[in-house]
């Protein structure tokens, strides 16, 4: 996997490129228009990051008094320590309850298990029910954004395929048609479906319930229509008190979209009378990742996606690009610690502005953790490649004062005459979308040896 090749593929479409670039800078923008919006944001990120630190520092113990509460609640609680055994238990419960059909809210937790495919070799048809997910889901795509899982595909392309899978009228675009297309189609889904996944934003400690955030009501849904409730949380979800919620909602809405609150933060507690909820907690490697003491804050995310939508790698390379259930800036530090190998090249797909960490809304150091894989790659790299030949090369002419002063003279000479199919060659990435800056006449050292008395 190679996040430059993949990037260069998302760009040959130069005008999709801009219009992507362009629509999530103005998420961006409203987040920035939101979070001014109260004066104490700042102290907000801090509690939050605060809040996190502590959730990390005594993760056992709240996961147990987390479990403990949950039971005395009614729900049943499942431990899985990786995808496969996250996937048998879903399927296990399934199976359990006769169950060929479920609906399933937005959850990228499920996204990293592949959960979808597993479900359906296995006989049971998922349907995605936030819009955007079904979107992709119909392309067989998996999402390109962590909360717009369309964002790639203008209303054009969506009219196209609506039109293919729901019969809706050929070439009608109107964004509130195809919306009450997809709300019909995806209403008959609910009504049938007996069981319904959903993912977990937030696990409350201390009373041993969660809470779960749609814009479109979906999960909500899903879950009060059905008799079975499957959430399926990450263990690094939990908060310790109920009272955090107010800072990460308020955090994660303004972060997210700009809006002031999302739509529906349903909180489920115990099931009713008749029916049943249950906990799956996934590690999938998150106990690693804690173990890792300069890149365990990444657990700290809350994934509202401001890191993306503000990165101009990821606003410029499409979420494809990153061949990663998480793409962005934080997920160029999960993704490496699943499989070094796989994604070595995220780490490099980012300017290291800076303006991720400026946004994430936990505070976590996201580009020095970029920076930090760097390091690491660079030195679990063993084989030569032409970037650590260059770099040996240039080392070389940057400490040797003659080599420096000759490689100058050549260059500034050789430039002047090389023929451009030379010097724009494939060897020259710099240059594919750039011209090479006039050279001088002479170096700095000889231009002062002449005018460095005047
Ligand atoms: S790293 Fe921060 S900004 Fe990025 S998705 Fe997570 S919480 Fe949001």
């Amino acid at each position: 996997m190679s996040h430059p090749i993949q990037a260069a593929k998302f760009l040959e479409d130069k005008s999709n490129a801009k219009w992507h670039d362009e629509t999530l800078w103005f998420v961006r923008d409203k987040r920035d228009t939101s979070s001014k919006g109260i004066p104490e944001w700042e102290n907000l990120r801090e509690l939050a990051s605060s809040i996190k630190d502590n959730v990390l520092s005594n993760l056992d113990s709240y996961l147990v008094e987390f479990e403990k509460n949950a039971i005395k609640n009614g729900i049943k609680i499942h431990w899985a320590k990786d995808a496969e055994e996250h996937n048998q238990i879903v399927l296990s419960i399934l199976k359990e309850k006769d169950c060929k059909a479920i609906v399933k809210s937005k959850s990228i937790l499920t996204e990293e298990c592949h959960l979808n495919p597993y479900l359906e070799e296995n006989g049971v048809e998922v349907v995605d029910t936030d819009l955007g997910e079904r979107i992709v889901q119909f392309l067989n795509q998996p999402p390109s954004h962590i909360v717009l899982p369309a964002i790639h595909l203008k209303k054009e392309h969506i009219s196209e395929i609506f039109h293919e899978k729901l019969q809706t009228e050929k070439g009608n675009n109107d964004p509130y048609y195809l919306t009450q297309a997809a709300r019909k189609h995806l209403r008959e889904k609910f009504l049938a479906a007996k069981v319904a996944i959903t993912g977990v934003n937030f696990g409350v400690a201390e009373t041993g319930e969660f809470v779960v955030c749609t814009n479109e009501g979906n999960a909500d849904m899903g879950v009060h229509l059905a008799d079975t409730h499957i959430a399926c949380m990450g263990i690094e979800k939990l908060i310790p008190k109920r009272e955090h919620l107010g800072v990460f909602l308020r955090l994660l809405a303004r972060s997210a979209t700009g809006q002031s609150i999302t739509n529906y933060n349903s909180h489920f507690r115990s099931p009713s009378e008749g029916k049943e909820i249950h906990i799956i907690l996934l590690d999938n490697g998150r106990t690693k990742q804690l173990g890792r003491e300069k890149f365990r804050n990444s657990l700290k995310c809350i994934r509202c996606g401001a890191c993306m939508n503000t990165c101009p790698i990821y606003r410029r390379s499409g979420g494809y690009s990153y061949d990663s259930v998480v793409p962005g800036p934080i997920g160029s530090i999960l993704s490496p610690g699943i499989d070094l190998k796989k994604h070595s090249s995220l780490p490099f797909a980012s300017t290291l502005c800076g303006s991720c960490s400026d946004v994430c809304p936990v505070k976590i150091n996201i580009h020095e953790q970029l920076y930090e894989w760097r390091q690491e790659i660079t030195k679990a790299q063993s084989s030569i490649n032409a970037k650590s030949i260059a770099m040996k090369i240039a080392n070389g002419i940057f400490s040797t004062p003659y080599a420096y002063k000759l490689s100058g003279q050549i260059m500034r000479g050789s430039l002047k005459i090389l023929p451009e199919s030379v010097t724009y060659s494939n060897l020259n990435t710099w240059g594919k979308e750039r011209d090479l800056p006039e050279l001088p006449k002479q170096s700095f050292k000889d231009w002062y040896k002449n005018n460095g008395n005047e």
